[in-house]
């Protein structure tokens, strides 16, 4: 009886993972064979393959390291609770607790979610010393970290709107359960 009553759960958790999975990919995602909000399995995938996948906004930053505007959208000042993924591919990158309100115009963070989340790269480029931080899983370019965050890390991952994707912590609640 026990094992038929941890079966069920089981099967109600699976149930609502991938009903929450498909309502994810259902905003703009479907023609995205690599966008996976689970799977942190490095991919490689050409910037031709990519091209034909991505809007040309997110084309742009993501593969060829552009930067979006400052103030572009809203999400720079956003305070919703939630979720930021990788728009190219769906790779899980930061929570909105880490989010800090910054006047640069950009999304900031303190801290990804995970330690691996994201890769760190030497930045020459414009006569300045950076250091790009791209998505972990696809390599695709996600904006700058410096040093003039806040407490505990003091870090800035300064991200450009463009290459994240929101899910507010209502549908990720539902998700957990
Ligand atoms: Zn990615």
């Amino acid at each position: 009886m026990k094992s038929l009553y941890y079966f069920t759960s089981l099967l109600l958790i699976c149930t609502t993972t991938v009903f929450g999975q498909q309502q994810k990919s259902n905003k703009g995602h479907s023609n995205n064979p690599y966008y996976s909000t689970t799977d942190t399995n490095h991919i490689k995938v050409s910037n031709a393959q990519w091209k034909k996948i991505l809007s040309p906004n997110l084309y742009a930053v993501a593969r060829l390291q552009s930067t979006e505007n400052a103030f572009a959208g809203k999400m720079w000042k956003s305070e919703t609770k939630g979720t930021y993924y990788c728009a190219a591919c769906g790779n899980i990158l930061f929570k909105s607790m880490a989010k800090f309100a910054s006047t640069c115009g950009w999304p900031s963070f303190f801290e990804p979610i995970r330690v691996n989340s994201v890769n760190y790269k030497e930045d020459n480029s414009y006569d300045m010393h950076r250091t790009e931080v791209t998505c972990a899983r696809c390599d695709s370019h996600l904006g700058h970290i410096f040093d003039d965050g806040p407490p505990p890390t003091h870090k800035r991952f300064c991200m450009n709107a463009v290459s994240l994707d929101f899910e507010p912590e209502t549908t990720a609640k539902i998700k957990a359960k």
